[in-house]
């Protein structure tokens, strides 16, 4: 399977600026051997699937509520996001948890109203620093995964520590390869045989120096990017350091 390498612009992408950079990335993004989505912010969806409809670039969603429709005001959901061009939508990312009280419960409802609405979510798992340090990483992550992957589930994961999101301290090759394996081991014995076909995404720091290294551990299928997505020499030059498929 092609490595995904995902780009997650947060909270940053007025018009303009989001105009430039689609622009690059589509212009580079010809014959790269991974595939490529930008999740930029709500406002910025459907212009942005507009400029990258007929390429190969995707894109997809930061969150969505769980419910299809109703009273909840400020909220998106899964089928608007599918109806504005997204394909994909990020669920559960540590800054959603921290900020907004998101539970495995919550990611959970979220991921089945994203699969029904035909999107493909990217549920995000991945300790704290203090967790880590007090050698519970793989208790924490089993955790999430068992609150948080629905039965059945045919999406990604990205493994995503808190403590290398955004700090330019990322995880080594060594310490990700061991959480990739056995995150692989807990969605083989939660999913059955389907669990082998999820891509499971390294996010934390991903930056050009860093991605060949990162990129080439097995059991990666992707990054997933935040702030060098904002960048597209940066974000490119990591989709070129991808595995082929
Ligand atoms: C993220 O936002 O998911 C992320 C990994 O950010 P960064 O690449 O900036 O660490």
């Amino acid at each position: 399977m092609r490595q995904l390498i995902a780009g997650n612009w947060k909270m940053h992408g007025l018009g303009g600026e989001a105009t430039v950079l689609v622009e690059a990335i589509r212009a580079g993004a010809n014959a790269l051997a991974c595939e490529l989505l930008i999740c930029p912010p709500f406002t910025q969806l459907v212009p942005v699937a507009g400029m990258l409809a007929g390429s190969t670039v995707s894109v997809g969603g930061q969150d969505c509520h769980a419910a299809v429709k109703g009273a909840h005001t400020g909220d998106i959901s899964a089928a608007m996001l599918a109806d504005a061009g997204a394909r994909f939508v990020i669920l559960g990312h540590s800054e959603r948890r921290a900020n907004h009280g998101e539970t495995d419960a919550h990611v959970h409802a979220k991921a089945i109203a994203a699969i029904a609405a035909g999107l493909t979510p990217i549920v995000c798992v991945g300790e704290t620093e203090a967790e880590r340090t007090a050698g519970w990483e793989t208790g924490v992550v089993s955790g999430q995964l068992a609150g948080s992957v629905p039965a059945g589930f045919a999406g990604v994961v990205a493994y995503e520590p808190v403590w290398a999101i955004g700090t330019g301290k990322s995880a080594t090759a060594a310490d990700v390869a061991a959480m990739h394996l056995f995150i692989r081991g807990v969605l083989l014995r939660q999913l059955g045989p389907a669990g082998g076909d999820v891509r499971i995404l390294y996010g934390g720091s991903v930056r050009p120096a860093n991605a060949a290294e990162l990129l080439a551990v097995p059991e990666v299928g992707g990054a997933l990017v935040g702030g060098a997505s904002l960048v597209a020499e940066d974000f490119l030059a990591i989709a070129r350091a991808a595995r082929p498929g």
